[in-house]
């Protein structure tokens, strides 16, 4: 087995035994980048300290003997020597990095005998004793565990009697007395004698790095961040390069482009007479590296050459840490640069007009959730500093919004006519009767539900930011104020809520709005060429389809008829049609609703020239549209009803389980009447855009089928309707009638429905709530105790669950191809704008995914990559 790998063995694949700073600095090594020579001690070698019960096994410290004899001879140093000591950096470097939460010590090798010599060879006490207190320090608080405030007051003592500023102040006898106080404090403070020979520090340092796997702060960011607690960690024990030996020396960290913005521009800092994490630490203020640039050209340039050739080798942008040394430069650290979603997009896009890139690798480096980012508004950072949190709940629906707080829809709109200011809107939970009071609001806020309550389904349609689930808020409507954590809030009190991550806080925080760059327009332009599957989206009205539009939607793939029926205007008729006694008098109520729906799907078909819009019939239960017990007094009055009779309209369609009730196709199949005035306003409304010149692409889709019988039936009334109205009218139109497939038995019977449907459409939302026995509105409250104890890895509202429901999906697919080989297959749930989903459907060769207007640009790319990883 080989435990140990000399820098330039090793490369940059081999993340998973060599940590990523060691496979790095093996690679840069082999690409004659100047990096002082070390090895690595692999990953597998702290598993084996684990296993052994936190001990090295004996070949290993063979091993290590070894490799000191290779540094030794590389180096030309001697570890231990008094005229020309090898010093050494144990560092430690995981397969994936875990910023601040593991250790290293630097200046290892240092003791009372190799000072001296170093003292008398240099002749510059001053850098030598800040080293050995260095070392002293790091080894005595990371190896020891002596408490680090027991250095700082000697160091703070020195620095008061002798009234100096700061580090660089303190003179070469000051160190001297700082280093050997605080060998007097590890001797202290661990009943020993500072370890004095190397080669014992050295293994005490090692295994100092691998317990640092192991403690709690670690073991919690990889709760946090789904890293395995297996994979262990690598060290590298490297030669020292020192960046304090005098104002020739300096260190520096930077990024090859800018972070924030992704400008081609060396971005970072540096210090002179500075070592390790002086610049993080912040104990001095560090120069922009154009300052450095400026006092050392030479040096410069040789790093700025260096960059060039990093990133055209790792094709991507590198975040660097350098020493140097007596004006001789060093690298000691390169990986893949974090950035935002912003500078993701521009460094692609640049780096393929560079011609660093393909534009197929361009569009496989962005990392789709950060898209999120840049399609919703955001706080100002600067706006930020101050804000507290003060509850959080789930990010359902990203971006950032301030407001002042309303607890009902009806007062949204009031307070929206009257003052227009911006408003936030908290609710136990929302329904479809909330709608007028979510279109003037800013942002939702719901106490229940979870990331496919109506609030978040809503919300993402319209772009909007929502946090649902947010169980330490309890509103208080009759009153009007809400309490969190016993704090009371009035109505009205500013607020600002974050979707992103779900944080909600007291007070006004400023936004700014999103911007659309060039280059995001660019690499959404490439992704299209190269992506397969559709993309289109869910949008009820004109001004969601305009949006879908401006993002690049490809169609409609989910109209949704029901929220044009809560509209104020129209409620007072569909209640007419849901109290009608008779055909006559249902079919009458529907007369009047019918010029509402023909104006709604005209928009529809106008903004939506030339492209498919697929419009699904009534789908929710009839008592949806009705009010509750309490107003029923007064909506009887306004529809000239006693108040007995609505009272018991409620009763008879009151259901125990309204999800599993009478709705979908089956409430048309009671009252085809619905299913009829429904095809007649899409029919002519395409007719009368078809004669204004533009393409109509209409698609009627029936709901919630569990038989193929259902389908048929109602497909009968809606092709007579449609079909007399075609020829009455003497235009060419051609219209598609399909289904949506979201109970099982649909899926299953796949070969019957392919013969009836010329399109289906996996409503996922349903189709996983049915699959499961999961009640969507409900399954939050336990959903998160299955991902905790690993019963379920994600929700599977929010990510298809491809062992199961994707089977349906594909077992229906599969079928209904054989049986219709023109049949359009597609998504249309919330899974359709979610990146693993994606990448399913693509597999399983569907035709399109359809999902809310602000998720197109996500589903593009994510569609783009599907292509490429399985190609
Ligand atoms: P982290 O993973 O926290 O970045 P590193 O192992 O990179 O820790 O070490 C932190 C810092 O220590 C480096 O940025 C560098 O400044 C300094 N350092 C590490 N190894 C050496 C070395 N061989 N010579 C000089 N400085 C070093
Ligand atoms: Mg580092
Ligand atoms: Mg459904």
């Amino acid at each position: 087995m080989k435990r140990i790998y000399l820098f330039g063995e090793g490369n940059k694949s081999q993340k998973n035994l060599l940590g990523g700073k060691g496979a790095n600095l093996s690679e840069m090594v082999t690409m004659g980048v100047p990096v002082p020579m070390g090895y690595t001690i692999t990953a597998d070698m702290c598993t084996e300290y684990y296993a052994n019960g936190k001990k090295n096994a004996d070949e290993l410290l063979a091993d290590m003997k070894e490799y000191n004899k290779k540094l030794e001879e590389a180096t030309g140093k001697e570890f231990g020597s008094k005229t020309n000591p090898l010093l050494l950096s144990v560092r430690s470097g995981a397969r994936v990095s875990m910023p601040g939460m593991m250790d290293t010590i630097l200046n290892l090798g240092l003791n009372t005998d190799v000072v001296a010599g170093m003292v008398e060879k240099t002749n510059n006490p001053k850098f030598v004793y800040d080293i050995f207190r260095r070392f002293i320090q790091m080894f005595g608080e990371v190896v020891q565990g002596v408490e680090f405030d027991l250095f700082e007051e000697v160091l703070d003592e020195v620095k008061e009697k002798n009234n100096y500023e700061g580090d660089l102040d303190l003179t070469g006898d000051d160190w001297k007395y700082v280093s050997e106080k605080f060998l007097a404090i590890v001797e202290k403070e661990t009943g020993k004698p500072f370890p004095q020979d190397p080669e014992v520090q050295l293994e005490m340092a090692v295994n100092a790095v691998f317990e640092s796997w192991d403690t709690p702060r670690a073991i919690y960011y990889r709760n946090h961040n789904g890293i395995e607690h297996s994979w262990g960690t690598a060290v590298n024990v490297q030669e020292m390069v020192f960046g304090n030996t005098s104002d020739n020396s300096g260190t520096g960290v930077l990024f090859t482009r800018n972070p924030k913005t992704g400008t081609k521009e060396v971005w970072g800092e540096f210090l002179f007479n500075a070592q390790g994490e002086d610049i993080v630490a912040g104990i001095r203020t560090p120069l922009k590296l154009e300052e450095f640039a400026k006092v050392s050209p030479v040096i410069y340039k040789e790093l700025t050459d260096i960059l060039d050739n990093l990133e055209a080798h790792y094709k991507d942008m590198q975040d660097v840490e350098f020493t140097v040394e007596e004006g001789k430069l060093f690298l000691l650290q390169t990986r893949n640069g974090k950035r935002t979603g912003a500078a993701g997009v521009k460094i692609a896009v640049d780096m393929a007009n560079e011609g660093l890139l393909t534009r197929e690798e361009a569009v496989n480096s962005i990392d789709v959730d950060a898209i999120d980012q840049l399609l919703h508004p955001v706080f100002k950072e600067e706006a930020m500093a101050s804000a507290e949190t003060l509850t959080t709940g789930l990010a359902a629906s990203p971006g950032a919004a301030t407001g002042k707080i309303v607890f009902s829809s009806e007062k949204a709109a009031q307070l929206k006519e009257e003052t227009g200011e911006k408003l936030l809107l908290f609710r136990k939970e929302t329904s479809p009767e909330d709608i007028e009071g979510m279109v003037v609001c800013e942002g939702f806020v719901t106490q229940l539900g979870g990331m496919t309550s109506h609030a978040a389904v809503v919300a993402r349609g319209m772009g909007k930011c929502c946090v649902s689930g947010c169980g330490e808020l309890s509103i208080n409507e009759e009153e009007g104020y809400m309490t969190i954590n016993g704090v009371q809030y009035p109505e009205l009190t500013p607020f600002s809520i974050d979707g992103t991550t779900g944080e909600i806080f007291a007070g006004s925080i400023e936004t700014k709005a999103p911007e659309f760059s060039e280059e995001f327009q660019t690499i959404l332009s490439w992704a299209k060429e190269i992506k397969r599957l559709g993309v289109k989206a869910n949008a009820d009205n004109g001004r969601d389809a305009r949006q879908a539009l401006v993002f690049g939607a490809e169609g409609i793939g989910l109209c949704r008829t029901e929220h044009m029926f809560f509209d104020e205007e129209r409620i007072l008729d569909v209640r007419r049609m849901i109290l009608a006694d008779n055909v006559e008098e249902r079919e009458a109520a529907l007369e009047k609703i019918l010029p509402h729906q023909l104006k709604d799907f005209t928009e529809l078909f106008e903004v939506m020239d030339g492209k498919t819009v697929c419009i699904r019939l009534l789908d929710p239960p009839l008592h949806e549209f009705l009010p509750q017990a309490d107003e029923a007094a007064e909506v009887a009055k306004d529809l000239g009803v006693s108040e007995a009779d609505l009272l018991r309209a409620l009763e008879t369609l009151h259901e125990f389980n309204p999800m599993l009730g009478h709705r979908g196709c089956r409430l048309a199949v009671t009252y085809p009447e619905i299913s009829v005035m429904q095809a007649k306003a899409i029919i002519m409304a395409a007719i009368n855009v078809a004669k204004t010149g533009k393409v109509v692409k209409p698609e009627i889709m029936i709901p919630l089928i569990s038989t193929v019988e259902e389908l048929k039936y109602l497909k009968g009334f809606i092709k007579e309707t449609a079909d007399a109205l075609i020829a009455e009218a003497g235009v060419e139109l051609e219209y598609k009638v399909g289904t949506m497939v979201e109970t099982p038995r649909a899926a299953l019977i796949g070969n019957l429905v392919g013969q009836e449907a010329q399109f289906i459409s996996y409503g996922t939302n349903d189709l996983t709530q049915m699959t499961f026995g999961f009640s969507r509105d409900d399954a939050g409250k336990f959903l998160k105790e299955y991902a905790e104890k690993g019963i379920l890895p994600n929700d599977p509202f929010a990510a298809v669950d491809q062992t199961g429901v994707g089977q349906l999906v594909e077992l229906s697919t599969k079928n209904a191809k054989a049986v219709n080989k023109d049949i359009i297959v597609g998504v249309c749930g919330e899974h359709g704008g979610e990146p693993s989903s994606i990448d399913f459907f693509h597999r399983t060769g569907l035709n399109y995914v359809s999902c809310s207007p602000f998720r197109i640009p996500v589903a593009i790319i994510a569609a783009a990559q599907a292509e490429l990883r399985n190609k």
